[in-house]
């Protein structure tokens, strides 16, 4: 099977699989009691923290631990928007677990601005500058797209907040980039930062939000005050554990390197077929998209399933509904979108499985067009 749907989720590797079960079944130990073995388990927490300080290339700042990155997302804006008279600017390409919260402050009668995005993708850094001032109390942006790989100018955005709303923080949903893509947050200039480990080959159900400062928030649920407070409840140990283990075995900039070939490679053989299109934003080479002139992307999905090639129709969160919000936004023929799919690649990929995966793509693509016609 060559699964080409890793922007919904990864395998995990099988070392964290060995961390998860040391750290469910032997050191299984509750780290905020007040034993040795407990203290143990708190200092090791701690230590990923610091790793993960490291991997976001800052020493400043903390890492609260959460059930993953939709948890970090919720966190992270309902935590600082408690009360006053400000505003809030989010984007319109943001994960629903961003957006479904911006319009619920939006219900709740608060001011929320969204900002368009450009066709290459990316914020329409014009449109932001025209929402932003001395009122601006967030800034929430995607900084690798879920839906198209492309990569927001997330320096940019930050000269913005400094010239026009120093009062606002940024957070930024790094949920396609941690891990998979190198940039620092001190580079960026950041505030908050979420990610989450299944989508590098970590457990599912844990994730994090990075803080520079942790009175930005507030807590959003109440409890034995775990995690500075901002997240009670027993910490996941085997699950950070595993995420460490992950992180330990991931070499950034040579996957980035590695992925960049597989994708060349891949549409090299899919250009072969002039009907189908490649959506290719020139932003993560880990995203594209495909375009099937004259098949419904979901009878391609299903098709290349039963050849044992799985690929993604978008978001899984938003694949049950009809359309993709952000393609839409930026443009996308409504056809084109009803006829495209997701591919998205691993680092740990190979060369001969992603052209087999392209060859078997096209067969499929020509089988149900000679079907059809
Ligand atoms: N943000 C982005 C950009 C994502 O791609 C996803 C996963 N689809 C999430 C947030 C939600 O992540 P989790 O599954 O860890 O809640």
């Amino acid at each position: 099977m060559v699964f080409l749907d890793n922007a919904g989720t990864t395998k995990m590797f099988e070392e964290c699989a060995k961390t998860y079960s040391l750290y469910a079944c032997q050191e299984f130990y509750n780290p905020s009691a007040v034993t040795r073995k407990s203290a143990k388990i708190s200092m090791e927490i701690n230590e990923v923290r610091s790793l993960i300080l490291k991997k976001l290339g800052t020493m400043e700042g903390s890492v609260i631990f959460t059930g993953g990155a939709t948890e970090s997302n919720n966190l992270a804006i309902k935590g600082a928007t408690r009360g006053g008279d400000y505003e809030y600017v989010f984007s319109n390409g943001e994960h629903p677990s961003v957006l479904n919260v911006a319009k619920s402050l939006q219900m709740q009668g608060k001011t929320v601005h969204f900002v368009k995005l450009k066709e290459d993708g990316k914020i329409d850094l014009e449109d932001l500058e025209s929402k932003l001032n001395y009122k601006t109390k967030l800034i929430s942006c995607i900084f690798v797209s879920n839906e198209t790989g492309a990569i927001n100018d997330i320096k940019a955005i930050s000269c913005l907040r400094d010239k026009l709303a120093p009062n606002a923080l940024i957070h930024i949903d790094a949920v396609q980039g941690f891990m998979k893509i190198p940039f620092s947050v001190e580079d960026f200039k950041v505030d908050m930062l979420t990610f989450s480990a299944h989508k590098f080959h970590g457990p599912k159900g844990v994730g994090g939000l990075y803080i520079r400062k942790l009175n930005y928030v507030k807590n959003i649920v109440d409890g034995g005050g775990q995690e500075y407070g901002l997240r009670s409840g027993t910490e996941n140990v085997p699950g950070i554990m595993a995420l460490k283990t992950a992180i330990e075995k991931i070499d950034v900039r040579k996957n980035y390197e590695n992925v960049h070939g597989l994708k060349h490679k891949f549409n090299e053989i899919i250009l072969k077929e002039s009907e189908i299109k490649i959506l290719d934003f020139q932003g993560s080479p880990y995203i594209e998209s495909l375009v099937f002139k004259g098949v419904k992307g979901e009878t391609m999905l299903h098709a290349l399933e039963e050849k044992d090639v799985i690929v993604g129709l978008g978001s899984a969160c938003s694949s049950k509904k009809a359309g993709n919000r952000v393609l839409e936004e930026i443009g996308i023929d409504k056809n084109d979108i009803i006829s495209s799919c997701r591919i998205s690649f691993n680092a740990y990929q190979s060369l001969e499985e992603i052209e087999k995966a392209a060859e078997t793509i096209i067969e499929v693509y020509n089988d149900i067009r000679k079907r059809v016609s």
